[in-house]
């Protein structure tokens, strides 16, 4: 049993927030107002045994009946506000309004926008839902903004994505990890340890980030590129291995394929040049060489920095080309790795809500894939439509040929690029649906809001961002007048004429979805409830044992009578890598300018991030007080040499302006950031909302936007 009723049961789950999820428990400490829980730690879970950011440990707050939404609403035509309904109002008109926008426009005039925080269960639902109730291509999720190009690249060199290779603890035992674009000192602090161990261990750590951050103060060695020339550091870097003999010809030979195409586009980057485009000196290309190679094993793990530009799934290919060519990958303790951001970021592109897929990370335009799925699904797979629009092409095209919208789990006016632009989008739609736990400023905007149940409430799986597959559980009961995703999709489902097929039982949903997966990329199929819980997580892939469909009856660890049951892969390409012939694939790149260079209108390099004590749009966070007292609004910061320059003092409000808008937020003077750039956190609405600012260009291969590197100005606000 999964659920704890005595007052003093613990209930070990999972944080709601990032991609790290840690494990905590969960005890009733009811209060005045009503059923409550309190986090305690769980020292036993693996990844963050026992530690706790700040968010983790006050996520409980938002579970208390104020603080979140606990009635549907629905927009009065008269006074145009939002009214309470109850739930069989509220369900209809959501279900007419998708009914007749996709009657009177076509089946692709109604679009669906999901999260990356969303269960396995729930991106699963949405997907098959959007698919096959109302049969349209329309559907993506905020995950393409979030680590889309580093996915599209693993998948190029490597034939299979996903975020770690290798578990998380393996970076403490490495030779040396070249960290690039993350500050994870900040967005997941307890991952923090295993930086620490590395040094305690005698490893070395190299960090690429334009700022000095909490983590790069931990570094060895940092490197500060200009913002968007990542790619040619690390062709310079791949410059300096050739050039200095440290390639490792024999797993070049054996394991790889297209070295010589990729070796002649880093040696047309040599250094000097390499440091004109980026900034960071030749001295310092060889101290991270030489820390790199003399390592007898080392790692390269990006995050957002590189992966979040026009040019994300090259930057992110050019160092996975460096860890082929030194031989650091496919092998213990190698590699490179993707450190996911949200919640679910990885299971929530596994299953089924992402433009171009269906569950089990197979592609949706594959006849094979489309076969197998539609079988479990029990339908014909010809009427299964093809690939959509990636996010930010799916939210430009809002109040267009896409005329209504159902969005679950993301708060695109706050967090999408251009986001001055997409909230027009979104107010020019003849019917916009949210189902959401809070009243985000997206859905301030809808014609209809559903209150949902949350992460405590409810019990389902998410996949971290080593692939390691979790089950968070339910503590208690949502309040009175809130209902599950499942239940929204099932009751909508129903009234749209499908009355079965969309349970809203959470493992259902998962034996179901086990199903779907079988045989592809994302194999979940040897995986059960009973199974994560007595291992705290299993790793995909993990088929089924060959003999015998998967049942619900296969219980924990146990496959058929004499089967052993698969034991999960923590570690992938140890052997093979996933391309067809085992081998990993270079993909030659070269470097190319940002989308938007400066000039004399706009001088300086805007680049955003997180902080420490908010999470993504802050729909959440901003509602927590602890948290939004350590961080209550944004801020620009600044070097002090551009702020002599400009005359702005620290503190002082200054106005960003970009070719999208103009934002204005305190000055915050440091020396942590380079003098040619500017950062601002991107969590908060309204006059210092940091995406009015950022460019919707988009990666060709990933559809990943740049919110790492704009051109802006800054003005001083006198008076
Ligand atoms: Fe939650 Fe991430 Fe903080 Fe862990 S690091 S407590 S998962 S927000």
């Amino acid at each position: 049993d999964t659920v704890a009723t005595a007052a003093t049961a613990t209930v070990e789950t999972h944080c709601p927030y990032c991609a790290l999820q840690c494990g905590m428990g969960l005890q009733r400490a009811d209060g005045p107002d009503g059923p409550a829980v309190e986090v305690v730690p769980r020292p036993a879970f693996p990844v963050n045994r026992g530690a706790l950011c700040g968010k983790g440990r006050t996520a409980p707050e938002l579970l208390a009946p104020g603080a979140r939404l606990t009635v549907p609403l629905v927009r009065d035509p008269a006074s145009g506000a939002l009214v309470p309904a109850d739930w069989d109002t509220a369900l209809d008109r959501v279900a007419e309004g998708l009914r007749r926008t996709g009657a009177v426009y076509g089946r692709d005039a109604v679009g669906v926008f999901g999260g990356g925080g969303l269960t396995n269960e729930k991106a699963y639902t949405l997907g098959k839902f959007a698919r096959v109730v109302l049969g349209t291509s329309q559907i993506d999720y905020n995950g393409r903004f979030c680590m889309s190009s580093a996915a599209a690249a693993q998948g190029r060199a490597f034939g299979l994505d996903r975020g770690l290779p290798f578990p998380l603890a393996d970076v403490a035992r490495t030779g040396c990890v070249l960290l690039v674009g993350s500050n994870l000192a900040e967005t997941m602090p307890p991952a923090l340890r295993y930086l620490t161990e590395l040094k305690e261990n005698g490893g070395r750590l190299i960090v690429v980030d334009p700022r000095r951050t909490r983590t790069a103060e931990q570094a060895d060695l940092h490197l500060a590129p200009r913002p968007g020339t990542d790619l040619a550091l690390a062709l310079g870097l791949l410059h300096l291995v050739v050039a200095e003999g440290r390639t490792d010809e024999e797993f070049l030979a054996a394991r790889t394929r297209g070295w010589p195409a990729a070796r002649a586009a880093a040696m047309a980057h040599w250094p000097e040049l390499v440091e004109r485009l980026t900034g960071v000196p030749v001295p310092q290309l060889r101290e991270a060489v030489a820390l790199f190679c003399d390592a007898s094993s080392s790692m390269v793990l990006t995050a957002r920095g590189p992966e979040q530009q026009a040019k994300g799934t090259d930057t992110v290919g050019a160092w996975i080309n460096l860890c082929l060519a030194t031989g650091r990958a496919g092998r213990e303790l190698s590699g490179y790795g993707c450190l996911t951001g949200q919640g679910n970021g990885q299971g929530g592109r596994e299953h089924g809500q992402k433009a171009d897929q269906l569950p089990g990370y197979r592609r949706l335009d594959d006849p094979a894939a489309r076969r197998h799925v539609a079988g479990v699904w029990g339908v014909d797979p010809d009427a299964l439509p093809g690939p959509g629009r990636s996010a930010y092409e799916l939210l430009d095209a809002l109040g267009g040929d896409v005329r209504a919208l159902l969005l679950m789990g993301s708060n695109p006016v706050v967090s999408a690029p251009r986001a001055a632009h997409v909230e027009e989008r979104i107010r020019a739609l003849d019917f916009l649906v949210v189902a959401d736990v809070v009243r985000s400023e997206t859905a301030e905007l809808a014609d209809v809001v559903l209150p949902v149940a949350q992460w405590a409430e409810e019990t389902g799986t998410t996949t971290n961002l080593e692939g390691r597959v979790l089950l968070r559980r339910r503590a208690l009961d949502p309040p009175p007048g809130v209902r599950t995703d499942l239940e929204v999709l099932g009751g909508l489902a129903a009234r749209l004429g499908q009355r079965t097929g969309f349970p809203t039982d959470p493992e259902e949903v998962f034996e179901e979805l086990r199903r779907a997966s079988a045989g592809g990329p994302a194999d979940y199929s040897g995986i059960s409830y009973a199974r994560i819980a007595a291992e705290d997580g299993v790793f995909w892939p993990c088929p089924a044992p060959p003999t015998r469909a998967v049942t619900g009856a296969q219980a924990a660890g146990g496959g058929p009578a004499g089967v052993p049951a698969h034991p999960g892969t923590p570690r992938l390409f140890l052997d093979r890598f996933a391309t067809p012939d085992g081998r990993a694939r270079f993909v030659p790149v070269t470097h190319r300018p940002a989308d938007e260079e400066t000039d004399a209108g706009y001088p300086v390099v805007l680049t955003t991030g997180r902080v420490l004590a908010q999470y993504q749009s802050g729909a959440q966070t901003r509602r927590v007080a602890a948290l939004n007292a350590a961080e209550p609004g944004p801020y620009v910061e600044l070097h002090p040499r551009l702020a002599d320059r400009l005359g702005v003092a620290d503190g002082e409000p200054v106005a960003v302006v970009s070719r999208r808008g103009r934002a204005v937020a305190p000055a915050r003077v440091t020396r942590a950031i380079r003098p040619d750039t500017v950062f601002m956190p991107f969590h908060w609405p309204g006059a210092g909302r940091a995406n009015t600012l950022t460019n919707p260009a988009l990666d060709p291969v990933s559809g990943m936007p740049e919110f790492k590197v704009c051109a802006v100005r800054i003005e001083r606000l006198d008076g």
